[in-house]
This record gives structure tokens, sequence and C-alpha cells, in this order.
């Protein structure tokens, strides 16, 4: 009964306590674990009530968010935080990143990206300034949730994942949402350097965020041991008791510099230090060249002589995959681990030759239906070829466009070549441009004589003029006709034929050329 009556209570007082201005907002510093400088700060919530004293935000964000006092109260929050932000700066502090909190309800605001932008405005902060928090509690739904964050996201505004791992679904939102920082929870952080589990999902966690290309946070950071843990596995940022509670505005200016000294006195050395991030970089191009050669187009291979075997040391690129191989179906192996004998035999001609310092060789291949054409350059180490590099890259579709057209082409030719008819093809000036190899057959002259010449030149007087003026007719009509003439054969004989002659358009649709198809009929005749 009491209790009920508390809570009832504390709903009342709740409502009025956005007006009696009780909220107030403490900040936490965010420290760069590499400088130890303070590079940020998370503002978090209390309630300074007049009989029970300052509430923890865990005691009245949870009934705020169910009665939807949390809109306001994250406006006031949001406001108020940008304007500290804004002071600070103005007090000639370096501008920091402001962290701020993200509820559910917030989300499902109607223009809460819009209140953003405006509260931003009227603050006159930019939107790189802010970082909004959110947890996993935050996706009520697999669309509206984040929609808005890909919104607030394009507006300029950063993303933060808190209390990440706590969650079921923390995986599928790193690769779902714009996320710029990841937040390990505090649970993880405490036993980070006690608990090898904990270890290892601290460890984990960091590198999983390196390779995803996004920043890592550890919450909760409270003693030295942590912190050394977290600068030797390359954690970008702690926050925690160690360095500072979350402290009103005014105590937070003034204990920055003791603050910023934590680090330089309870962490590892600062040589040792910016050593350890050197390696790091130095891992971190590593693997930054093993994926760019993994998703190149090609493929990239390497081999070396060894016992007078040519053994592959390196291979990588889409287009091993596309071949349906992996890296180790070739390192390690020999062309003829790969290749049937005979094939293997044939490269290794070519290998042969890049590794005796050829330059330029190159050569085709084809394996499981992806064709390749592959060129090598021998590496050179104080004169000597040490290894040889080859570059592959995929001509499967050329490959098919080309056997296409010369399947096509030799069909044309099977035709033109065997047929009884004379097929010729002649311009608008009545040039022709082809005459088939029947016309020899027929007329007695071989297709050459044909080529270059009018066919008039051969025709009947009798016919000539009526023909060439069916074919100006048809250049005018773009239709085909059909016609009846004598040609002259070599020995001297008229023969008649008769013709079909089609005219071929160009793309403006004028006629370019014409096909002309004439067949012998003097048996009909
Ligand atoms: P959070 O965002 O995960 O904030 C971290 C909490 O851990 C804070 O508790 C902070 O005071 C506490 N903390 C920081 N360093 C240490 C440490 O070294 N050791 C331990 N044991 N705790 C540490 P706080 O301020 O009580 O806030 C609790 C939660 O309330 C926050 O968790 C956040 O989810 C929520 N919250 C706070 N302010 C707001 C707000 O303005 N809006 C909304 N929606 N939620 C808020
Ligand atoms: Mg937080
Ligand atoms: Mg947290």
């Amino acid at each position: 009964m009491e209790r009920t009556y508390e809570a009832l209570q504390l709903e009342e007082d709740l409502k009025k306590a956005l007006e009696r201005e009780e909220f107030r907002l403490y900040y936490q510093p965010k420290l760069d674990l590499v400088t130890g400088k303070i590079i940020g700060v998370e503002a978090l919530i209390r309630w300074e009530h007049p009989e029970r004293g300052l509430i923890p935000p865990l005691e009245f964000i949870p009934l705020a968010e169910e009665t939807g006092f949390i809109i306001p109260i994250g406006e006031w929050v949001l406001r108020t935080a940008c304007l500290q932000n804004k002071a600070w700066e103005d007090a000639g502090y370096l501008p920091l990143l402001m962290a701020v909190n993200l509820s559910a309800r917030q989300l499902y605001q109607p223009n809460f990206v819009e209140r953003v932008k405006i509260i931003l405005k009227e603050t006159n902060r930019p939107p790189e300034s802010l970082i909004f928090e959110i947890t996993e509690r935050i996706m009520l739904d697999a669309f509206h949730a984040p929609r808005v964050i890909k919104e607030l996201k394009s507006i300029g505004v950063q993303i933060s994942l808190d209390d990440f791992g706590t969650g079921f679904n923390s995986l599928h939102y790193l690769q779902e949402l714009p996320i710029d920082l990841i937040k390990i929870d505090q649970s993880f952080v405490r036993n980070c350097s006690t608990d090898l589990n904990n270890e290892n999902i601290v460890k984990s966690t960091i590198e999983m965020a390196h390779r995803l290309k996004m920043g890592v946070i550890a919450e909760g950071v409270e003693t030295k041991a942590q912190l050394i843990f977290l600068q030797q596995n390359l954690c970008n940022m702690g926050q925690g008791y160690l360095f500072s509670k979350p402290l009103p505005a005014k105590d937070l200016v003034k204990y920055f510099h003791t603050i910023e000294q934590v680090i330089i006195r309870d962490g590892i050395p600062q040589e040792k230090n910016k050593q350890i991030w050197t390696q790091e970089m130095v891992e971190h191009t590593r693997q930054e060249l093993r994926e760019t050669v993994r998703m190149q187009q090609g493929m990239i291979f390497k081999f070396t002589e060894e016992k007078g075997k040519f053994i592959h040391t390196f291979c990588d690129g889409k287009l091993l995959y596309r071949m349906g191989l992996t890296p180790e179906h070739v390192i390690g192996k020999e062309l003829r681990d790969i290749h049937p004998i005979t094939v293997a035999e044939e490269q290794a001609k070519y290998y042969q030759k890049a590794w005796k310092g050829g330059e330029n060789v190159s050569f085709e291949g084809e394996i499981n239906g992806i064709y390749y054409i592959s060129s090598l350059s021998p590496i050179r180490r104080g004169g000597v070829v040490t290894e040889v590099i080859g570059y592959s890259v995929d001509i499967t579709e050329q490959k098919r466009v080309e056997e296409a057209l010369r399947l096509k082409e030799s069909q044309y030719r099977i035709i033109t070549e065997n047929t009884q008819d004379l097929i010729r093809i002649m311009n608008t000036n009545n040039m022709l441009e082809y005459a088939s190899p029947s016309h020899e057959l027929i007329l007695g002259y071989p297709p050459e004589a044909y080529v270059g010449h009018k066919v008039f030149d051969l025709m009947h007087p009798d016919d000539s003029t009526r023909i060439q003026k069916q074919y100006a007719e048809m250049v005018l009509s773009k239709k085909p006709i059909q016609t009846e003439y004598r040609l002259k054969h070599a020995n001297g004989a008229w023969i008649d034929f008769d013709e079909i002659a089609t005219p071929v358009l160009d793309d403006n649709g004028e006629v370019r050329q014409f096909v002309i198809v004439a067949r012998d009929i003097s048996e009909r005749k």
C-alpha cells in the first residue's frame, strides 16, 4: 500500500519537476587513452528532489518513459547539454564531444530529428559536436527506430552503441546501424583484468570495433589495472570513476587538469603506448592490404622455384573464388596440383620464361568454366629473380561474346559459300560492296570482279534503265522489291534472273545499303 502511494507521489512530483527546475545535468569525462586528454563528456541526469535529495536516473527514467514525461525531459537534457557545451567553448576550452543518452520513446516522438536540428540551431552547436548514446532497448521495432537513427546520422550527429554486449542483438545492430562508437558495458570492464573470459570478450570487442572502423570506449573504468589492460589492448577511450565521477559543470572545469593527469600517472608510459599503437598501425595496414587484394576483381598470385618446381606462395582476389577455389587450393601447390597435366606443362613454360627474367609474359587459361588471362613479372632482389608475381583478369565474358561471334560468322560463311543464289550487298550509289562466291559458279567471274562496280555494267541494255529506276524508287519507298533482268555470263550468254532487293536502314531510318538475292531462272524461262 505504502509503495503504491510512494510511486503515485513520485509520478505527481515528476510532473512538476521540470517547471520547478529540479533536474540537474552531471557530466562525466571521456578520456583519450593514448594522450590522456578529455575529448568529450557524457551528460547524465539527476533529480534534485526537495525532500528525497539527489535521485539517480535509474530510479525515475523508467517511470518517465512509462508516463511519456521523458519527451520533455529528453528535450531539456539535450538543450541544457548543448548550451553547456557552448558555454565551455565560449570560456575558451577545447571543443568537447557531448554525449546524450536517448530513450526509446524519444525515437518515436514525431519529428524527433527535426526537433534535434532546431535545438542544435538554437544553441548554436554544429551537429558533429553531439553524439547520441543508444542501447538495444531502444530498438522496439525493426523499421522505425533504425530509420530515425540513420536520419540522425545523416544530419551529421554521431551515434554510439551503449552497454554493448548486454543485449541479444548487439552484432545485428552493428551491421544494420551507422555506429561511430562502441561502448563496452561496465559489466565486462569490471573484471577485464582478473577474469579470463571477460578479458577475452573485451579484447575481441576492441578488435572487432577496429576492424569495423568504429571507435571503442570502455565504461566503468575504476582501477589502474583495468586502465593498463585497456591501453595494452588498444581501446581508444575510457570513462569511469578512476578518472572522474559524473560532476556538475563547474566542478568538472575545476578538476579538468587533475583528471587529465590520471592516465599520465597511472597508465602505461607514453613512449610504450605509442609503440603499441605503431605496431597496431602496421598490422592494420597489412590487414587492409590483404583485404584490398581479396576484394579486387582480378587475382594476384606469386610463385617461386624450389628444387626445380614452381611453388605458389600467395594467391587471392575475387577471381579466385569465382573459379571455385580458395587460397588454400593454390598456396604451397604447383601448377600440376591445380590443372590437368597437359595444361600444367603448357603454363609451366610461361612460368619458366618469367622465372628466367622474361618481362611481359602472358597466357590464357580456364578453370571451372572461368577464362582468364594472366601476366607475369619477375621480382628481383640483388639482381636475381627471387619470385614472380602474376596478375589475372577474368575474360570469360569476352570469350563468350567472341565465341558467339565466331559461331555466327561461320554460319554466315556456310550459307554464303554454299548457296546457289547470288547474294550481294550494294550501296545507295548502286556500287557493289559484296558478292557471294556463287557469282563465279553462275556468271563465270570471281566475286572480286564485282566489288566496286555497278551491276548495270553486266546487265542487258533493255533492262538496265528500268532496274536503275526501281532502285532509285526503293531509296524513297524503303520497301523491298521483286524484279527480273538478264546478266551476261563470262562466256557471252545472257542469263535470266529473278531478284529480291531489300533496303537496309540506318539508325535514322534512311536507306544505307541494299541486300540483294538473285536466282538463275533460265531453266524456268
Ligand atoms: P549509462 O548511459 O550506461 O551511463 C553510465 C552509468 O554508469 C552512469 O550511471 C554513470 O554514473 C555510471 N558510471 C560511470 N562510471 C562508473 C564507474 O566507474 N563505476 C560504476 N559503478 N559506475 C559508473 P547513472 O548516471 O546512474 O546513469 C544510469 C543510466 O541512466 C545511464 O546509463 C543511462 O542509461 C540513464 N540515463 C542517464 N541520464 C539519462 C538521460 O538524460 N536520458 C536518458 N534517456 N537516460 C539517461
Ligand atoms: Mg550512456
Ligand atoms: Mg552504459
